[in-house]
């Protein structure tokens, strides 16, 4: 009998997580499954965490370490750099044109406004108090903040991905400049962790399917909480909010990446979505581009033959600042609030939404629901009171799962056009398992 590939494993466990989560809330077995199946997902996304920060540090280290021309990096640096930002604005500028053409903000009424700021003021609070503190924020604190003081301390969190590229950098170019007698073992030590360390990922995925089963149960759960009947009318007066967002996500997956991919490199786009199909379906399930990170790595230079000096360097910072998805959420549900408050939004909001929604995904921490607090500072540039949150809360989940979905496959996309454009792709994938 044939074997089933990881992806058909997954794709069972999310099916069956969606049946028992279905089950459980229609015979009341929510505290069920929270207390006996949902700690099993926890522990997945633990396991993916705990192995991405050092799997960044020995990667990047390792993959610096073997680069002959170090003028390469500040090549690929500036390549990245230059794609995040251009992807970023032009998802932007694709989700304006989509919310101003459908306008999701008047089919919501003033009654159910109402209703859903008063049931939801509280959630908005504590997002709101979250977002005060980078708000007040100085205009170079993220350059500030990317140099660690510590490494301990940085490597102690998992918030702090872009201080241990830095130090990795460092160790890296350094290890280049130092007389071979001396960086040779330390090479071949960073080396052979690496090796150990993809076996671990390795590892962590055999237990994949059984990890996303727990959190999509667990998820179905949480998200409908004990009155179906309820959540389901709130996501029906959200509808045409919710299918504008999925709409946006959709062409950037659908049309934009397809576009770039065949345009700057030579492999066909169902290649590169087989490739990188796991990853998609770890981003769906844990909603977190940090704890897929592990499987977005492996998926990018196994399956898609980028070299570990694209993929080690691209990858985690993509994680960290680029979020092509949550800046299309951000921009629809801004115009989205904007709308359903009565305000109307001006060319220079718009803009102000290109620059804010910028800003502000790439601030947005890696993890579940951080776009939603993020989009406190793009409500507040642009005059709408940020209490309008209230009116999206309740769809935010669903959307953030398959937002990080978008994210994750905008990191591949750019760490494969950095690849090939630097000679730097392996092979080109064909039929991968
Ligand atoms: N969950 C998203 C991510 O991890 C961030 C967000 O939009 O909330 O990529």
């Amino acid at each position: 009998m044939k074997k089933l590939s990881l992806v058909a494993k997954i794709g069972i466990g999310m099916l069956i997580g969606v049946i028992i989560g279905v089950l459980a809330i229609f015979w009341g077995g929510g505290e069920f499954v929270l207390n006996w199946v949902k700690p099993f997902g926890t522990i997945f996304i633990s396991m993916l965490k705990l192995i991405a920060i050092p799997l960044i540090l020995v990667s990047l280290i390792d993959g610096i370490s073997n680069m002959t021309d170090t003028s390469k990096l500040s090549r690929i640096g500036g390549k990245t750099i230059g794609l995040y930002i251009a992807t970023t604005v032009l998802a932007i500028t694709i989700a304006l044109v989509l919310a101003n053409f459908v306008n999701p903000g008047s089919f919501i009424s003033p009654e159910k406004r109402t209703e859903l700021n008063e049931k939801f003021a509280k959630d908005v609070q504590i997002r709101q108090q979250a977002a005060e503190g980078v708000k007040s924020a100085r205009p170079l604190q993220m350059m500030e903040d990317i140099v660690p003081d510590n490494l301990f301390t940085a490597l102690s969190t998992n918030g702090q991905m872009l201080q241990v590229i830095f130090f990795a950098f460092l160790f890296g170019i350094a290890m280049v400049m130092t007389k071979s007698e001396y960086s040779a073992p330390v090479k071949a030590f960073f080396n052979g962790v690496n090796a150990i360390i993809l076996n671990i990922v390795d590892l962590i995925m055999k237990y994949a399917p059984i990890g996303v089963m727990a959190l999509i149960a667990g998820l179905i759960v949480d998200v409908t909480g004990d009155d179906p009947k309820d959540a389901l009318s709130l996501f029906a007066a959200l509808g045409v909010y919710g299918l504008t967002v999925i709409a946006g996500l959709a062409f950037m997956i659908f049309g934009f990446y397809p576009v770039v991919i065949s345009l700057f490199t030579k492999i066909k786009y169902r290649n590169f979505f087989k490739a990188i199909f796991p990853a998609q379906l770890l981003a769906f399930s844990t909603s977190s581009s940090a704890a897929t990170l592990p499987v977005t790595m492996e998926c990018v230079e196994k399956n898609l033959g980028v070299s570990e000096e694209v993929t080690s360097f691209v990858l985690p910072m993509g994680a960290t600042v680029n979020m092509d998805g949550t800046s299309i959420h951000q921009a629809i549900s801004a115009v989205f609030i904007a709308v359903a408050f009565g305000h109307h939004l001006t060319l220079v909001d718009q803009l102000t939404i290109v620059v804010t929604a910028t800003l502000s995904s790439i601030g947005a921490a890696a993890v579940p629901g951080a776009g939603l607090i993020m989009l406190v500072i793009v409500l507040g540039a642009i005059g709408v009171d940020p209490a309008g949150l209230a009116l999206i809360i309740a769809l935010d989940r669903p959307l953030d799962m398959l937002r990080t979905v978008v994210n994750v496959t905008g990191d591949a996309t750019v760490a494969t056009i950095v690849a090939s454009s630097e000679g730097e792709l392996n092979h080109i994938p064909e039929n991968v398992e």
